[in-house]
């Protein structure tokens, strides 16, 4: 089976190596040309673990890369819509899914065997069986169901863990506009099928509202934990911390087997307080769904608040710092993390942005440090007045407060750095990487301290469990 995926940005070209790697001839195609330049030569223009070694693998053999959309479609069976869908400020704007189907409906113009075309963008429910098949019959000449295919198949891969959760996916959603659409999907997929992988098989609205409601659950539930951890902040003697840790051992969130083993989900990682979430995905997938209600006439109460409380969630870091330094102009701070979640070079809607942002209209002097995304940083915001670090000594060294944005593992010999330093900084934790007593002077989300009252922090044990 051949399969043209178009557009080559971390969701197109994750999915392209990585079905590339159960035995799918690829051709990825993307309008940039420096970027299908660089994967050419086996280079990833993103940051994925294991990304590159995959990609060098198969690049040249079953994959293959160009900007020469026709040529790759005529030669393919299925071609797959990875194209980005960004929110546009009122609505999602679909500008690039429509022109990606409109390049397939000129091809299958000229085409006479089957096809299926499959959307992979997160769309709002009805693009698919709505515009996505208007354009592909008008500009096509032919019908949707009897001389071409269509469905959708939303992409649940985590940036920072892409191609482990390709690899590896807990359920694959296929929704089709028939049955044959749907069985040409699923031998896309046939070695994770044969693994035993969960293939839930529906209609395209319902396949669209099945991703934009699981990222909507997250991003409630991480809102809902950075509520709560403000409120923590305010009252002496509770850490937010403590909190989750005694509501996580609720057996409907965490089951106890008969083993007496507590099995404790992935999901409790977003209840959890934090600085914010970010990324191409939380951000514009719940305004897009929020303005959808709104567009269908129905107030979305819960997503806009969820919305409003991550838009504000960085001034928490701030109220913090100008708690402990009480004049913040031409103080030095050092900003620790720069993309949006480790282990990742996305700084897209990254929660640094909105603070660095905010510290230098306070006048104050920044450093800042990232593993990955700070030279993306700096291509971004040229004309900001940061000093990027090369490590994290570096980029502390004279700060008077440091304020950890992202969670890198690379910080966590923070508390065995400070301790060397002649005057040790303020510690203001964006994602409670740390406990009060882990610094001389420590704020965080969640968490109100000064230099007198660390002491009223226990830091509580639970038997069986490491909080
Ligand atoms: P991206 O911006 O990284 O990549 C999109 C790519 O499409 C770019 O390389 C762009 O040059 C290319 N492109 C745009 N129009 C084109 C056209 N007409 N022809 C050829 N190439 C074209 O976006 P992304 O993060 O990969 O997201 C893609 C879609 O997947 C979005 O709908 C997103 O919401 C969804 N998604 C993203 C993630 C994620 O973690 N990034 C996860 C799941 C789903």
């Amino acid at each position: 089976m051949k399969l043209t995926v178009i557009g080559t940005g971390y969701v197109g070209l994750v999915s392209g190596v990585c079905l590339a790697e159960i035995g799918v001839d690829v051709v990825c195609v993307d309008s940039d040309a420096g970027k299908i330049e660089r994967i050419r030569k086996g280079e990833t223009p993103i940051h994925e673990n294991g990304l590159e070694s995959l990609l060098a693998k198969h690049i040249g053999r079953r994959l293959t890369a160009t900007t020469a959309a026709e040529a790759a479609l005529l030669d393919s069976s299925v071609s797959m819509i990875a194209v980005g869908t960004p929110f546009d400020g009122e609505r999602i704007d679909l500008s690039q899914v429509e022109a990606a189907a409109r390049k397939i409906g000129e091809v299958l113009r000229t085409r006479d065997d089957y096809h299926v075309v499959v959307v992979k963008s997160t769309v709002i429910a009805g693009t698919t069986a709505g515009p996505v098949r208007e354009i592909l019959e008008a500009v096509s000449g032919k019908r949707a169901g009897i001389d071409f295919g269509l469905a959708m198949n939303p992409e649940f891969l985590r940036e920072g863990a892409a191609v482990a959760d390709f690899m590896n996916p807990d359920r694959i959603v296929i929704g089709g506009i028939d049955g044959r659409s749907i069985a040409t999907v699923r031998k896309l997929y046939r070695p994770f099928i044969e693994r035993g992988v969960p293939i839930f098989e529906t209609n395209c609205d319902t396949a669209e509202m099945i991703k934009y409601t699981n990222n909507a659950l997250f991003a409630t539930m991480i809102s809902f934990s950075n509520e709560i951890g403000n409120l923590c902040a305010r009252l002496p003697g509770v850490d937010v911390l403590d909190v989750m840790a005694g509501v996580h051992l609720d057996k409907r969130l965490s089951p106890r087997l008969a083993t007496g083993e507590t099995i404790r989900p992935r999901m409790l990682e977003y209840l959890a307080a934090g600085c914010g979430f970010g990324g191409s995905c939380f951000p514009k997938d719940v305004k897009a769904l929020a303005a959808h209600a709104r567009a269908l006439a129905l107030e979305p109460r819960m997503l806009d608040s969820l919305i409003e409380v991550n838009r504000t969630q960085f001034l928490e870091l701030v109220r913090q710092l100008e708690r402990h330094i009480p004049v913040l102009a031409g103080s030095r701070i050092a900003v620790l993390g720069l993309a949006f979640k480790p282990e990742s070079d996305d700084i897209r809607e990254s929660p640094a942005i909105s603070l660095i942002e905010a510290l230098i209209a306070r006048g104050c002097s920044i450093s800042a440090f990232d593993p990955l995304a700070a030279a993306g940083f700096r291509r971004k915001f040229p004309n900001w007045p940061v000093r990027y670090g090369n490590s994290v000594e570096a980029t502390i060294e004279h700060a008077e407060a440091v304020v950890i944005v992202t969670r890198w593992k690379e910080f966590g010999r923070l508390p065995a750095l400070v301790a060397g330093m002649v005057t040790q900084p303020l510690i203001v934790d964006g994602r409670r990487m740390f406990r009060p007593g882990d610094f001389p002077r420590y704020a965080g989300i969640g968490v109100e301290t000064n230099d007198s009252n660390i002491s009223v922090h226990p830091n509580i044990k639970v038997a069986g469990l490491t909080p």
